[in-house]
């Protein structure tokens, strides 16, 4: 199945033209990616397509977009996150350390592409993951692209960010938005991956369920599992810290930053609960009796610093430092 049927639905209808630049836009893991790569592998499929089926997955166009070889499809991606694809056993983590823009000369590349006649006699597709990675001048030289007509030429682009874009490319390409799926479509999802049991962690991920899937298969969820026990039932902040610290050192992709995401979730949580909303990210009969113990100025405050804290995350000093100044203000509301 594919996540987010009804946009799938819109753009494979019987009477639908697709325009010759398309944005996808949205919260990260809600699927773009996959319907991007869905509608790509349709629109170069060499047998007939019905409305809205998906791509045959049997001819020869097919099995080159498996073997991620079709001469007529490109993808457009930070060479980190090129280098993190091949080998799975990066994590989400680990490619932020490194280069996280496209290139011009990734640009240049694509207008030979672009002029030079397509190889199989069809449609051919340029997938951009994410358009926010592209810097002004580049997104300038992928314009002068976009202002070529063509018909059988697609760029699909993918923003987690749209807001940043060039206004010039939001006004040549066609946004669709893509929000969480319904609950019962990612359970359903999550089944089909044999993650039916990790579906409970949904909310913490915001509802995103390829964020979910991601932390899964990484081994991410496991390291993550530890430390929301360890919000929920905390002890004292210096023996948390190194707890922690063994989190990161352990190597399933927790990076610090996951660490200082997690507490303003928890910060944000209680303060909902304090105030007697229900939390968006943790369950709600763990969280109130913690909530129960802290006052919203003392929550305030707390989160403040923390927001602080997290543009120090990526390059900290000194690591246990850190995550000692980390555990002491986050749990500083609690004394209250
Ligand atoms: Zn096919």
């Amino acid at each position: 199945m594919i996540l987010n049927e009804d946009i799938w639905k819109s753009l494979t209808g019987p009477d639908v033209r697709l325009p010759h630049a398309l944005l996808f836009t949205g919260p990260v893991g809600v699927g773009k990616r996959e319907l991007a790569d869905a509608l790509a592998a349709r629109l170069l499929c060499e047998i007939p397509r019905g409305p809205h089926e998906p791509a045959c997955g049997r001819c020869p166009s097919c099995s080159m977009m498996a073997n991620g070889q079709h001469p007529d499809f490109r993808l457009v991606q930070p060479e980190a996150e090129s280098a993190a694809e091949e080998d799975a056993k990066h994590s989400e983590g680990e490619k932020k350390k490194t280069g996280r823009q496209i290139r011009i000369q990734q640009i240049r590349e694509l207008e030979d592409f672009f002029h030079v006649g397509g190889h199989r006699g069809g449609a051919r597709v340029c997938l951009i993951d994410p358009a926010e990675a592209m810097n002004p001048i580049v997104a300038n030289s992928l314009l002068k692209i976009l202002e070529e007509p063509s018909t059988s030429f697609y760029f699909i682009m993918i923003s987690n960010r749209w807001r940043s874009l060039l206004p010039t490319l939001l006004s040549r390409s066609r946004r669709v938005v893509f929000a969480p799926p319904p609950i019962e479509q990612s359970r359903r999802w999550l089944e089909e991956q044999k993650l039916a049991g990790e579906a409970k962690w949904l909310p913490f991920f915001g509802q995103a369920p390829r964020q979910l899937f991601d932390a899964a298969r990484s081994g991410r969820l496991k390291a993550l599992e530890k430390l929301v026990s360890d919000l929920l039932r905390p002890s004292e902040p210096l023996a948390l810290a190194a707890r922690w610290e063994g989190l990161v050192k352990d190597d399933a992709g927790l990076g610090i930053e996951d660490l200082v995401v997690t507490v303003q979730k928890w910060l944000h949580d209680l303060g909902l609960c304090r105030v007697g909303h229900a939390p968006r990210y943790f369950d709600r009969d763990a969280l109130a009796p913690l909530a129960q113990r802290t006052t919203l100025p003392a929550l305030i405050r707390a989160q403040r610093q923390i927001a602080q804290l997290r543009a120090w995350a990526n390059h900290p000093l000194n690591p246990r430092l850190f995550l000692e100044d980390l555990c002491l203000r986050a749990f500083k509301p609690l004394e209250s």
